[in-house]
């Protein structure tokens, strides 16, 4: 039987990559968007001439509901799901004294809260099959905090402590959890900070390997974490930062 993938958040970025190489190693492909349907029915399209099956659900994944209807409609179209990758989020920089109340529970709500969410509905179903793989995005700034990001890495170390903690109770039911730490990879996420040249250039000196990440160098470590060559990784964080952070 092929095996089933739901990616939260993979319109576009790294979570669009991460289901095209999934379809490459024919997975089924459950693809879900918020607001880019254009980008996600492209992505329907793209995966679908791999030969796997695919469908796009919108929802939004920090509301408890929609989540649920997702994973619902999931099962009800596959059967199953072998694997689970959280990957929707959002950044935000800004200084703390400027972070509204709204600001700071609308980015746990959707980087965190959504965690819970989609994984909850996905959990019951992977203990019925004593078998499953939660892949969770979280941030370097996760591990390191950031200036000007502190809502955004509190809500990424967050990501760390539930994969941990998951992975603990997880693991005699045979349910791998881990999370994977990026660190600069160039999407729209990026884009929208208007770096300049020249802080570009800064950021690849200061990484070992000298350059920045793509969506490909993360959708391979997912797809690691993914399949039985990691059954005995649980757990962890692994960096995918170039060598940012060692
Ligand atoms: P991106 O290009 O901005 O894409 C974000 C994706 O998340 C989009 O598909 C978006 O869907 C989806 N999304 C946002 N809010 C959502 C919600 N409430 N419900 C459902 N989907 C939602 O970002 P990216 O760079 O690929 O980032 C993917 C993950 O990697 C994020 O968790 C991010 O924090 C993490 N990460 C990124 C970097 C980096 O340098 N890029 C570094 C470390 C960690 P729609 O467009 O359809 O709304």
């Amino acid at each position: 039987m092929r095996k089933t993938v739901l990616i939260t958040g993979s319109s576009r970025g790294i979570g669009a990559q991460t289901a095209i190489k999934f379809a490459e190693n024919d997975y089924n492909v459950i693809i879900n968007y918020k607001n880019s349907k254009q980008n996600a029915l492209d992505l329907l399209n793209e995966i679908r001439k791999k030969g796997v099956e695919s469908i796009a659900l919108k929802a939004d994944v920090s509301d408890f509901q929609e989540a649920q209807n997702l994973v619902t409609k999931s099962l009800e179209e596959f059967g199953h799901l072998d694997v689970l990758v959280n990957n929707a989020g959002i950044a935000c920089q800004k200084l703390f004294t400027d972070i509204s109340h709204e600001e700071w529970t609308h980015m746990f709500d959707v980087n965190i809260h959504s965690m819970f969410n989609c994984t909850k509905p996905v959990v019951n179903s992977m203990l019925k099959r004593h078998s499953g793989k939660i892949i969770n995005i979280s941030s370097v700034w996760g591990i390191t905090g950031g200036a000007c990001e502190v809502h955004y890495s509190a809500s990424k170390a967050a990501v760390i402590g539930f994969t941990k903690s998951l992975a603990k109770e997880l693991g005699p039911s045979n349910i791998q959890v881990n999370c994977i730490a990026p660190g600069f990879i160039e999407t729209d996420m990026n884009k929208n900070l208007n770096l300049k040249e020249s802080e570009i250039e800064d950021i690849k000196k200061e990484t070992p390997c000298m350059r920045l990440g793509n969506t490909k160098d993360v959708s391979e470590a997912v797809f690691f974490l993914a399949g039985a060559s990691s059954d005995f990784i649980t757990g962890q964080v692994i960096g995918v930062n170039g060598g940012i952070l060692i």
